[in-house]
């Protein structure tokens, strides 16, 4: 089996982006620079923000962090997007979700400029998305899709089923797979917690994308020989984080496989740095 690596892939990815944001530097006489929003105190949040303003940093991209109490009054949060939007310094506005009960994210979503949507969670950004037209793609399956396209897994032509219909994972990454071109044209099926018989759509697949955020959902009976396997699932367990698929028992089934950590969720942070590169290069014309 072979394993995908998105450790490495994005170690691979952010050491490129550290020579490419040097050159622009100098060409353009600033950063690209990445504001990240986190409001309230939920502690994977904080790792995520934490982990975010670690790679900018890295990268030689600017990283201004806002952190706000949960009791920010939704007026003040807008204030702070609208600041943002403003702000010459900033190319790319994250705002890390979920947000305390009481704020509503999708009028924070919707208010983020489209120009500076890093994360591509404005409807323009997924209307360009389904349109096929160029835009900014979320950030964990536009990393998925970077990462299959960096080991040569081309699902054109193939059956591919995607487990999770939610609008930050499944949904976009159906679209990203349908789209014409070479490291897309895959036939999807998306599969959620009211389809009828999940293990028989899995075991069509010769693409398997396991976004569900149950550990061990998918077992060995699920997948076809062969198939390729994306395990986007992350569960905090008694073991530590553990993926959708029951990795030990697919490993001789498969032919590729991300690992459980170190697949998708590196390759989320890496493209999010492409994302804030893109949206800089297009506000400076590089
Ligand atoms: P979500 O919003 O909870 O969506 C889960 C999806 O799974 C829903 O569409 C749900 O169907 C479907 N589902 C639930 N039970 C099912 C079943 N028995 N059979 C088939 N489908 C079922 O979760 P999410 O935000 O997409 O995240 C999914 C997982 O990925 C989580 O573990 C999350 O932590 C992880 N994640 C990882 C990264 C990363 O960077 N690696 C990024 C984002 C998320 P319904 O729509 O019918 O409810």
């Amino acid at each position: 089996m072979l394993l995908l690596d998105g450790k490495r892939t994005a170690q691979e990815i952010r050491a490129e982006i550290r020579a490419e944001v040097a050159a622009l530097i100098a060409a353009a006489g600033r950063p690209p620079g990445l504001a990240v929003i986190l409001v309230g105190q939920d502690p994977a949040s904080q790792v995520y923000v934490r982990n975010k303003e670690r790679a900018c940093l890295e990268a030689g991209i600017a990283s201004f962090a806002h952190r706000l109490p949960a009791t920010t009054p939704q007026a003040d949060l807008e204030g702070l997007i609208s600041d943002l939007n403003a702000d010459p310094a900033v190319d790319g506005v994250l705002l890390q979700l979920p947000l305390p009960a009481g704020l509503n994210d999708r009028r924070c979503l919707e208010l983020i400029s489209p120009d500076k949507d890093v994360d591509g969670f404005h409807p323009l950004n997924v209307g360009r998305l389904t349109l096929g037209l160029p835009g900014f793609r979320p950030c964990t399956p536009a990393g998925i899709m970077t990462l299959l396209e960096r080991y040569g897994l081309s699902p054109a032509g193939k059956r591919a089923v995607v487990l999770g219909r939610s609008n930050i994972v499944g949904r976009p990454l159906a679209l990203m797979l349908a789209q014409r071109g070479e490291y897309a044209d895959a036939t999807v099926t998306i599969c959620h917690s009211r389809t009828p018989d999940v293990a028989a759509e899995c075991r069509r697949a010769d693409f398997l994308f396991a976004a569900v955020g149950r550990p061990g959902f998918v077992t060995r009976d699920m997948v076809k020989p062969g198939a390729v396997v994306v395990d986007v699932g992350i569960s905090r367990t008694d073991q530590g984080l553990a993926g959708d698929c029951d990795f030990k028992a697919l490993k001789d089934v498969v032919s590729a496989m991300t690992p459980v950590p170190g697949g998708v969720g590196p390759m989320t942070i890496a493209q999010l740095l492409l994302n804030t590169v893109q949206a800089y290069r297009a506000r400076v014309r590089a």
